[in-house]
């Protein structure tokens, strides 16, 4: 097992890769010998490389910086309640293949034989890590409760850890999508910020001090049901006007259907809108309203100026851009920092590659000096 500094070097390399020591030195508060000997082992067994300086003209010591090895494949599947999301990933956690599965069954161990076969389909061989991210409450390779799956402490990790021959990381999705956003997603470099993805559900997910902040409550939901409106619908639990009742794409789509007295689905919601439908802008604009506001609440409340909308349902920002900025500005105080607003469009895509990104994380951590 490697030893905790010796982790935090590997995921420091990982992470913010290729990096120059001296780099690594301030990022680890480490002096330049400690380094040398902390990152010996890892360069005799080559599970870090030093990389040539780039040929850039510039003169002075050559800075030789450190990268991972390639240390294999990954898959990363993200479930939702009606499909498997797959990616499969290098370590940098870039994309090799995509795909996506209709999910027949709830019924953990048939979801676990299709996550398999999902896997097994990408063709790669022997795995390094398998990453699975699902909404609701993880721990330990258990989850806790799933509402789109109506599961209830179920060791699903194992399950699929049966089926598929590769260790396999559980962790709720918002969680995995905060890492991957911080990692290499719209939210690197930046130090604190708010992830809020809109779409079947409301998550809510945050980075603090370049970490994402992990918790049990994480999973519970929370951000869905914070009020925003006085006079929106009302959500299964009974609240008017919150995160759920809002911005869900089934309550959006529900809102317009129900005004136009025909079944209308989210995309079709959002298109009407965007062609001047007067009852579906009205429930497109309040819902945009709402978003500028939860996004606020969050950077307010949390002192992190920045956040990443991310998604399935970020169509809903793409055509009312205007208004949420606008609602995001009226509940933030002039004095304070604007916020930084970045957008992540790649959907299931980035959820899946989320997934992988912990499965990656959780080799490095595996990782081995003789
Ligand atoms: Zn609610």
């Amino acid at each position: 097992m490697l030893t905790d500094s010796e982790k935090a070097l590997a995921r420091a390399v990982l992470i913010h890769g290729p990096i120059s020591r001296s780099a690594l030195t301030t990022r680890l508060g480490l002096s330049p010998a400690s380094l040398t000997r902390l990152a010996k082992p890892f360069l005799d067994q080559g599970l870090l490389v030093e990389l040539d300086d780039s040929a850039d003209g510039s003169v002075g010591r050559p800075v030789r910086p450190l990268d991972v090895a390639d240390i294999g494949r990954f898959a990363g599947v993200k479930i939702t309640g009606d499909a498997l999301h797959v990616v499969a990933t290098d370590v940098r956690a870039s994309l090799l293949a995509t795909t996506s599965h209709p999910l027949r069954s709830h019924d953990p161990a048939a979801v676990a034989d299709e996550v398999a076969a999902a896997v097994a389909d990408l063709g790669l061989g022997s795995l390094t890590g398998v990453g699975i991210s699902l909404g609701g409450s993880v721990r330990d390779g258990v989850s806790e409760f799933a509402p789109f799956l109506g599961w209830k402490d179920v060791a699903f990790g194992a399950l699929v850890e049966e089926r598929v021959v590769a260790p396999v990381s559980l962790e709720n999705d918002v969680v995995a999508l905060a890492e991957a956003e911080r990692w290499f997603g719209r939210g690197r470099g930046i130090p604190g910020f708010s992830v809020i993805t809109i779409g079947a559900g409301i998550g809510y997910g945050l980075v603090v001090h370049g970490e994402v902040v992990r918790s049990r409550e994480a999973g519970v939901g929370l951000g869905g049901h914070i009020p925003l409106s006085a006079v929106g619908p009302v959500c299964q639990q009974g609240h008017r006007g919150c995160a759920e009742a809002m911005l869900t794409s089934g309550s959006i789509a529900g809102q317009v259907s129900a005004s136009l007295q025909r079944s209308v689905g989210y995309d079709e919601a959002l298109a009407l809108a965007s062609a001047g439908d007067p009852a579906a802008r009205a429930v497109v604009d309040a819902a945009a309203d709402a978003l500028g506001r939860l996004v606020a609440l969050a950077a307010n409340l949390t002192l992190q100026p920045a956040a990443v909308l991310a998604g399935e349902g970020i169509g809903l920002f793409t055509v009312a851009e205007e208004r949420v900025r606008a609602a995001i500005a009226a509940d933030r105080d002039p004095r304070a920092d604007p916020i930084e607003l970045y957008i992540d469009d790649s959907g299931f895509t980035a959820w899946a590659r989320g997934a992988a990104a912990v499965a990656i994380q959780a080799a490095v951590d595996r990782l081995r000096l003789d």
